[in-house]
């Protein structure tokens, strides 16, 4: 191996990803008085959450009757009680400070006639613990709330005079022997330098994992880089079968059209012209949750009342909206239908299809942001000196479904409350570790050994097989049958991962380079996805089984895990229980438990 130079920077923390949760987090950082370096492969204004378009739930009750309770309640029922409830209360509860926060900082929200903040309703937020109509929670800046935010808290952060370092592709945790983070390796891409971050606490903030299937609306750069980094430290990742389609995936395109849209007053059709969703939700039709909504499209699909041509996407329908409220309130898509589907949507219907959206699953986490290494006596054990916030992370608020809205209030309010117990546990007065040579020069060999791969097998033609391969066998609906043939084609998929080649081996802007270490962090998660998937024998949220379609809470409402052996994609699981308890009782003024437990999920 050729001998590697770096250069050691030493912080309080380290946070690894500027979207809305890495951003979030560096902010509340350097507000308590940490040294906080952030270090992102994207320019922090280009992460995923940019374009996050319909908004953020926080029960300001600023446009009807709404609560933290009935948010609460939504969640657990969204996440088909799979969520822990603590942290769902945590959510809730914490969701309209975090979005004044918000306010005050400066993001551009819409307003009403009255200059409160505008919200929307969205799919499976409703009154009444779901059974009242549905509410509007969901603030929104237009159709950009993603933009909007994003924006905001990289001016913050900059003002809080947080260190940026931007297209620094961190490739691996640093570890001590007795399993504290240390921090971080980088590859600075623009120079070809490495970088060690050495720091008191590392935070992964590095977004979710996509692009392990073929079509999906998040950026090329979701490839789950953080998950890669933890499966690799020997850590676990969690509940990682749960992969959310989103019901309007522009057909063809994959860019999304936001659930606002629905919320906004939009239907979906059949072939036959049906307002299907009335049949299958009759209470909150088109804005039944999304795993439900999904289903329903691929059934009407598959039993013959698709649209087009071939008789396999749905049409969405806007056009009898006024044009103000086009041109108000959904700017955006109105635009990305224009461009990606040339859709006029004022004159006609929008073709969608459901499409991999979003990853419940990730780095499991206390509802402070902290990372567990779960042992048999503890499955809360907390592993000294990593965090994991945003769609990395696996509170779990989103358990087997996440509603609409509830990432990017996720984002903001664990990443403040990442920093508050950082403010508590990191000591600015003391010495940082001394990171571990062994694991230094682990991370350095694996670079070096992807730098100079010369096998048989290209990393965009791995990739595409992985991604097909996730696309047909891992989807909305499974059978046992599509899930073990996927696992094994998984597995041969890769085992070819060590035979990968690399064509360039300089290390300035080496994009092939860059995208064979993404490709090594999404096969862990792609792996991950469908042996969790294929161990569940239930259904639950957005894990649908043909062969075991009803949810079995007795055997089953536990989280999954997934751990791999070092860097090979060997892979075994265990299961950790669901935190079932509050955090505050009802005689604190919490939620009455009665309300709160498992029943059938109808919309
Ligand atoms: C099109 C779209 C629309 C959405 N709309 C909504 C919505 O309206 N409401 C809602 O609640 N949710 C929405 N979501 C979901 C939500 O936007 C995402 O879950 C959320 O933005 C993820 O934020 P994040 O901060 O965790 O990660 P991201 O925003 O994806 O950021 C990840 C960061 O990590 C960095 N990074 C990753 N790997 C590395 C590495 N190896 N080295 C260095 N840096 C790294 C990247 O540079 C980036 O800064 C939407 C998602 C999509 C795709």
């Amino acid at each position: 191996m050729a001998a590697y130079e770096y250069e050691t920077h030493e912080y309080d923390v380290v946070v690894v990803g500027a979207g809305g949760a890495g951003l979030r987090a560096t902010l509340g950082m350097a507000e308590q008085g940490l040294r906080t370096a952030c270090v992102t492969k994207v320019f922090p204004t280009r992460s995923h959450t940019v374009a996050a378009q319909g908004g953020i739930a926080a029960s300001l009750g600023n446009m009807g009757a709404d609560n933290w309770q009935w948010h609460m309640y939504d969640t657990v029922k969204g996440s088909d009680w799979l969520g822990d409830t603590d942290a769902m209360e945590y959510l809730a509860r914490e969701a309209p400070k975090a979005v004044y926060e918000l306010e005050h900082y400066g993001v551009p929200f819409s307003r009403t006639e009255d200059g409160r903040i505008y919200q929307r309703p969205f799919g499976g937020h409703t009154t009444e613990y779901g059974e009242g109509p549905p509410v509007q929670r969901t603030c929104a800046a237009a159709d950009r709330t993603g933009h909007a935010i994003l924006h905001t808290l990289y001016g913050q952060s900059l003002k809080q005079k947080a260190n940026f370092f931007v297209e620094y592709f961190a490739i691996d945790l640093i570890m001590s022997e007795d399993g504290e983070c240390q921090g971080v390796m980088c590859w600075k891409l623009d120079d070809g330098t490495l970088h060690l971050f050495s720091a008191k606490m590392t935070v992964l903030a590095t977004g979710g994992y996509g692009r392990a299937y073929f079509s999906a609306t998040s950026a090329h750069t979701c490839t789950g880089d953080g998950n890669g980094m933890v499966a690799r430290a020997g850590l676990p990742l969690q509940d990682m079968e749960f992969v959310q389609f989103h019901p309007t995936g522009i057909y063809g395109a994959g860019c999304l059209i936001t659930e606002g849209a629905r919320g906004e007053g939009g239907y979906l059709t059949n072939s036959e012209g049906e307002r299907f969703m009335e049949r299958y939700a009759p209470t909150y039709k088109d804005l039944a949750s999304r795993d439900v909504v999904s289903r329903c499209m691929t059934l009407e699909i598959r039993e013959g009342r698709g649209v087009g041509k071939d008789g396999d996407h749905i049409h969405l329908n806007l056009s009898h909206l006024p044009g103000d409220v086009l041109a108000e309130r959904l700017p955006g898509i109105s635009e990305s239908a224009r461009i990606f589907a040339g859709v006029d949507v004022t004159k006609e219907p929008i073709p969608v299809l459901p499409t991999v959206h979003y990853n419940m699953g990730g780095i499991p986490t206390n509802y402070w942001g902290e990372v567990l290494a779960p042992t048999a006596d503890d499955p809360d054990r907390v592993s000294p000196g990593l965090m994991a916030v945003g769609e990395a992370g696996c509170a779990s608020v989103h358990g087997a479904n996440r509603l609409g809205s509830n990432s990017l209030i996720d984002l903001v309010v664990f990443g403040r409350a990442a920093a508050i117990r950082a403010g508590e546990i990191v000591d600015p007065d003391t010495t940082g570790p001394t990171p571990n040579t062994r694991s230094v020069e682990m991370a350095l060999a694996r670079f070096d050994g992807l730098r100079h791969a010369r096998g048989q097998v290209g990393t965009a033609e791995l990739r595409l097989q992985m991604q097909k391969t996730m696309q047909q066998d891992a989807a909305v609906f499974r059978t046992e049958k599509t899930l073990n043939e996927g696992r094994e084609k998984m597995d041969d998929i890769a085992a070819k991962l060590p035979d990968v080649s690399v064509t360039d081996n300089t290390l300035i802007w080496n994009s092939d380079l860059m995208e064979t270490l993404e490709l090594a962090n999404l096969m862990p998660n792609a792996v991950a996805t469908v042996t969790a998937a294929a161990a569940r024998k239930e259904s639950r949220g957005a894990h649908a089984h043909e062969d075991y379609p009803d949810r079995d809470d007795e055997n089953w409402r536990k989280h999954s895990l997934v751990w791999f052996r070092g860097d090979e994609m060997k892979s075994d699981m265990g299961y950790r229980g669901v935190h079932v308890k509050p955090l505050t009782t009802h005689n604190e003024g919490g939620i009455d438990p009665k309300k709160i437990a498992p029943k059938a999920r109808v919309y």
